[in-house]
């Protein structure tokens, strides 16, 4: 029970408004998208910038796809040079959520829509639409594989555990926690979970730009400091690329080596060193999010603007930027471990070659 379902409400909502019915025909004809991504060092936004060029060139656009080297500044050239290209509408995924005021009032100045993809933006009031997964669920997903696996709704415990959390000027970062910590806290407050470090609030937990070297660190830190004659026994971990660095550190002190067990480590985006980690029995848990389904999504989205069509949404009033509610449509993710990663490949995620 632990993974409470999500409203989930079907509803239809006219085109952002910033189209007239004649200019939004033409430009839906060939019109050019610009996409941008937040960086190429993660496979996922690859696939991401992959899936919705292609989900793009399906319905007759032209992209103009870029990454911002997880650099604020250097996004926020790029969007300012789409924006100066005359691109008809954006596809943004923010390094920082709250760093693009001043481009996202050229391009509603320009009456060039903006999809906010993945992560929202924050502030600007000129973000029309946004497009993730159910960010909160992604959290008690994580969270869940924790409890499920230590056996704390048996009434199991102590155990051990810390925590990590993704970047700080990413708006996700706190829907993951907030959603992971609404179904640890009680086993916190029941002592069933220890935290030896006591760092338990979000800004003591970050991880700036999801680098997992910073995140290895930090584990090796915390093992050198607090687990001598002490064992691990959970890592809550937002993203694979912080859950490698975290085995990397675990590993390096002794874990995983005989007498010694690995803790549960959860992760997130199923990326492919991390599900062959699973599947070896490093890495205990990822959570699975259909990046080619978000990048469609976008894609119809996009279409529909333009066309001056009602879009769908399913979420109204989960995301405020700051300055509105921010109509939203959510898809679900999903978790896997070692029982269930076949999942990906009946998927066509990835090829059974793959993973081997
Ligand atoms: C995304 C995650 C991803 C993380 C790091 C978040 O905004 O929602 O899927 O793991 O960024 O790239």
């Amino acid at each position: 029970a632990a993974l409470a379902g999500t409203a989930s409400l079907a509803l239809t909502v006219s085109a952002c408004g910033k189209e007239s019915e004649g200019s939004s025909q033409s430009r839906s004809e060939g019109g050019t998208v610009g996409i941008a991504m937040p960086t190429q060092s993660s496979e996922r936004w690859l696939a991401d910038g992959k899936s919705v060029v292609g989900g793009l060139k399906k319905r007759g656009y032209k992209t103009k796809l870029v990454y911002g080297n997880d650099d604020p500044k250097a996004q926020l050239s790029q969007i300012g040079t789409l924006i100066e290209q005359g691109v008809d509408a954006l596809i943004i995924a923010a390094i920082d959520a709250k760093s693009l005021n001043g481009v996202l009032q050229r391009a509603s100045d320009a009456r060039i829509p903006v999809i906010s993809y993945d992560r929202l933006i924050l502030g600007t009031g000129n973000v029309d639409y946004y497009v993730s997964f159910d960010n909160e669920m992604v959290g008690r997903i994580e969270a869940n594989y924790i409890i499920e696996k230590l056996g704390l709704e048996k009434g199991k415990g102590p155990f051990n555990i810390e925590l990590f959390a993704g970047s700080p000027d990413d708006n996700n970062t706190k829907y993951f926690f907030n959603g992971s910590m609404a179904l640890l806290q009680p086993f916190l407050d029941s002592k069933q979970l220890v935290v030896p470090s006591r760092q338990t609030g979000l800004g003591q937990l970050t991880t700036p730009r999801w680098d997992g070297p910073t995140a290895q660190k930090r584990m090796s830190g915390l093992l050198t400091r607090w687990y001598v004659g002490r064992t691990l026994d959970a890592v809550l971990s937002p993203y694979d690329g912080i859950s490698r660095g975290v085995l990397s550190a675990l590993e390096a002190q002794g874990y995983g080596s005989a007498g010694k067990p690995l803790p549960i480590v959860t992760g997130q985006d199923a990326e492919l060193p991390s599900v062959k980690s699973i599947i070896a029995g490093r890495q205990s848990q990822t959570v699975y999010k259909d990046v080619r389904v978000l990048a469609g999504a976008a894609a119809w989205m996009v279409d529909d603007i333009l066309r001056g069509r009602a879009t769908r949404i399913n979420d109204r009033f989960s995301y405020n930027d700051g300055v509105k509610d921010v109509p939203a449509y959510l898809l679900q993710p999903q978790s896997i471990d070692k029982t269930n990663y076949e999942v990906l490949v009946r998927d066509g995620y990835y090829t059974a070659e793959e993973l081997t």
